[in-house]
């Protein structure tokens, strides 16, 4: 494992004192993690330095065709004072996954690890304790070659940045009505659809504004090929429960696969519920929603943790859930995921990690 080289802040920034004005990625911290990368040297220098602007090339090869990855997770400060990530280990498993996908190379897991907890560490102070927030965390990696022909980049930079976030929901879980888009799609199988990466938030984009301009806040994608089968929201897994059994969309590759995902699976079974992966039609729904058979819709994410949807609508059907509200299941996964992250809940699965 290489060693990180610490060169702190000599003008340390004043920090947010009110915590329920932190809103979403707006604020960041004293200090960046940064590692470079060339063909000859691999991955090396890495630092943590005060956070500042970085200098590139008009002609940097992420500019031009979108060769960058990014992840998100987050840190939580307990009421004892100790810091808590959660399953950091599948962000960076995915992370090396989305690497390879996009031709970048991948980061030994054990510099990758510590240089999350380094730098969060180092601006732990700015860890926000008030209900509901956490820091949010955003490493990312961008190819920098100054390039204009079509091939892997040659040299990489390796950043994280950090954001004190705010609670999520401000007076409790929040149900959302969401847009079943039928016109664009977002990825196809064999395309980027599992990686994280931003090419495929600009292609969701259209369909976001179409959804505002409708008055639904998010988009529930279909599978890119028949438009038949329900995939993802824009950042969120998605989750129903039908008949009994909890239900979502199989990884068919074209799907991002959540670790707020995993997390609700692997809790759901610990319950001993039955959970179903498995293509789910958008027909096969409508029609639940009309027999009643459709009891609860989640969206699971980082950013939101569970997202209960009270509303669905496809072409001109509005199907109401759980009358509008928020179903059991969603509540108990919300109380177990964000309990365990904060410190609250006892950790039986072992999920957190603690930082130093
Ligand atoms: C990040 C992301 C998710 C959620 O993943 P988590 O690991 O649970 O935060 C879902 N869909 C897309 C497209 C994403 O980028």
């Amino acid at each position: 494992m290489q060693e990180i080289r610490i060169e702190r802040t000599k003008t340390p920034k004043t920090k947010p004192t009110d915590q329920s004005k932190l809103g979403f990625g707006k604020i960041f911290t004293d200090h960046m993690y940064i590692m470079e990368y060339s063909t000859e040297k691999g991955w090396h220098d890495p630092a943590v330095v005060p956070y500042q602007s970085i200098s590139l090339e008009p002609s940097a090869m992420v500019f031009h065709y979108g060769q960058e990855m990014f992840e998100g997770l987050k840190a939580y400060k307990t009421e004892d004072g100790r810091i808590l990530l959660f399953r950091p280990n599948k962000n960076i498993e995915r992370a090396n996954n989305s690497n390879r996908r996009l031709c970048i190379p991948p980061v030994p897991e054990d510099d990758f690890l510590n240089a999350i907890k380094t730098i969060v560490s180092v601006d732990r102070d700015w860890i926000p304790t008030a209900p509901g927030t956490s820091l949010y965390i955003r490493p990312f990696i961008i190819a920098t070659d100054p390039f204009l022909g079509v091939r892997p980049s040659n040299t990489y930079k390796f950043i994280i940045i950090l954001s004190p976030s705010g609670a999520y929901y401000e007076s409790g879980l929040d149900p959302v009505k969401i847009w079943i888009e039928d016109d664009y799609v977002r990825a196809v199988r064999g395309g980027i659809g599992e990686a994280k990466t931003g090419g495929n938030y600009v292609a969701s984009l259209a369909a976001q504004v179409k959804a505002h301009d409708e008055g639904y806040s998010q988009v529930l994608w279909l599978d890119g090929v028949e438009r038949k089968y329900i995939e993802e929201v824009g950042a969120m897994n998605i989750f129903f429960k039908i008949n009994g059994k909890v239900v979502t969309p199989m990884l068919t590759g074209s799907i991002l696969p959540g670790v707020t995902r995993a997390s609700c699976i692997d809790l759901c079974k610990h319950w001993g519920m039955d959970v179903e992966e498995r293509r789910i039609s958008v027909d096969e729904l409508v029609e639940a929603a009309r027999t009643g058979a459709l009891e609860e819709c989640w969206g699971s994410g980082t950013a939101a943790v569970i997202s209960p949807v009270g509303a669905l609508r496809y072409e001109n059907d509005v199907m109401t859930i759980a009358d509008g509200g928020i179903g059991p299941v969603s509540q108990k996964l919300y109380d177990t995921v964000t309990g365990i992250q904060t410190g609250k809940v006892v950790d039986e699965l072992g999920w957190t990690v603690e930082v130093k």
